[in-house]
C-alpha cells in the first residue's frame, strides 16, 4: 500500500504530539481533526494493514483500532 495519501494528511498541518498522546492521555483533538481529514480511509486503511501499534489513526485511538485490527484478521483467517 503506497503512502501518497500523506500528503493531503490534515495531521500534517498540525501538532504532531497531539497524535501520539502519552498512555492515558487524551487523543480527542487528534480525533476531531481526523474526522475533517479527507484521507481518512486510506489512512486508517494503512494503519489496519501495517498493524500499527501506537497513535491515532484514521481517527481511531489505540483501543479501537487494536479491535478492528484483530477484527480484520480474524476475518482473514475465517475466510
Ligand atoms: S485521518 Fe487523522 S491520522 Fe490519518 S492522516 Fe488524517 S489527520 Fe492524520
Amino acid at each position: 500500500m503506497g503512502t501518497a495519501w500523506r500528503d493531503d494528511a490534515l495531521c500534517q498541518q498540525t501538532d504532531p504530539e497531539l497524535f501520539m498522546p502519552e498512555v492515558g492521555g487524551s487523543a480527542s483533538d487528534a480525533k476531531r481533526t481526523c474526522m475533517a481529514c479527507e484521507v481518512r480511509r486510506q489512512c486508517l486503511d494503512y494503519a489496519v494493514a501495517a498493524g500499527e501499534q501506537r497513535g491515532v489513526w484514521g481517527g481511531l485511538g489505540q483501543p479501537e483500532l487494536r479491535r478492528l485490527i484483530r477484527a480484520r484478521r480474524a476475518e482473514t483467517t475465517s475466510a
